[in-house]
């Protein structure tokens, strides 16, 4: 099967699954699954620009995700400063990518970071501009922020509903400054791939999954391989993935977050965190 190339760079799929409203194939070489179909009768469709702030589903996975923000923020500060050992005190330029209502970008605002945002939904884009959130629903690929450089680049639970991941990337690339840093969350291809095919077979427990906010079933479903893979290929170096921050997921997360690389923790995490640097 030769649809396109993998965001790892791989030609090569194998049959994925199926699940919900989907149809998957899955990458021979990183194991990092992509949607082929989309059955539209289902009225699941995740319509960005328009209904998608409005969904419970949405509202619901954005307020639960506001408990990362203190430990991202830290966890970004502290690499940031160790990429830039000779400006101490100087704050950085953040630029937070589908944005959602703002929260993150205003919790970084509080530290004194300078703070833009992208957001392709008009609601979700108005309440940041009622936040004074500098703010375009422009996309990097089409010349959003073109004369302005960034230190730092987030996206959190994005990239795996981006088609085209490696363009997205080598743009987001060029928006850095010397040292900058692109900041990446997404559901964890490997253990959510790997939970799907074993619920099949227990059709109550599978369906109760896939309704959770936390299901995964984006365009991408992405491993750590993939995203390694993608984010060396889009031109990063210093490429650091790890369990994404878990303190909203009571006391297994506490026990997971003891032993945060991926290699320690094999499928354990159902998200993670990676990070790329402009040599
Ligand atoms: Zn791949």
């Amino acid at each position: 099967m030769n649809l396109l190339a993998c965001l790892c760079g791989s030609k090569s799929w194998a049959p994925g699954f199926q699940a919900r409203h989907s149809t998957y194939r899955r990458c021979d070489s990183c194991g990092t699954h992509f949607r082929i179909s989309v059955d539209v009768d289902k009225g699941q469709r995740e319509d960005f620009r328009d209904t998608y702030a409005r969904q419970p589903r949405v509202q619901s996975a954005a307020e639960r995700r506001r408990q990362l923000w203190p430990d991202l923020l830290e966890r970004i500060a502290n690499s940031y400063d160790e990429d830039h050992p000779n400006q101490s005190g100087r704050k950085p330029n953040l630029l937070d990518v589908g944005c959602g209502f703002g929260d993150f970008l205003v919790a970084a605002q509080k530290l004194d970071w300078m703070v833009h945002g992208i957001e392709m939904n008009q609601l979700m884009k108005e309440k940041c501009e009622e936040l004074g959130i500098e703010i375009t629903s422009n996309l990097l690929p089409q010349g959003a922020y073109a004369t302005k450089s960034f230190d730092v680049i987030t996206y959190f639970n994005v990239l795996d509903s981006i088609p085209d991941p490696v363009k997205e990337l080598e743009t987001a690339r060029k928006r850095l400054s010397k040292a900058g840093r692109a900041w990446i969350r997404v559901p964890n291809g490997s253990f959510h791939t790997a939970l799907l095919s074993r619920l099949k077979h227990l059709p109550a427990l599978g369906s109760w999954y896939l309704n959770r906010e936390w299901s995964p079933l984006n365009t991408w479903m992405i491993t750590p391989k993939g995203l390694r893979l993608l984010l060396e290929g889009a031109g990063f170096g210093s490429v650091r993935i790890t369990a994404s921050p878990l303190k909203h997921r009571g006391i297994l997360g506490r026990l997971l977050e003891k032993r945060p690389q991926i290699g320690s923790i094999g499928l354990c995490s159902s998200s993670i965190l990676a990070s790329g640097r402009k040599e």
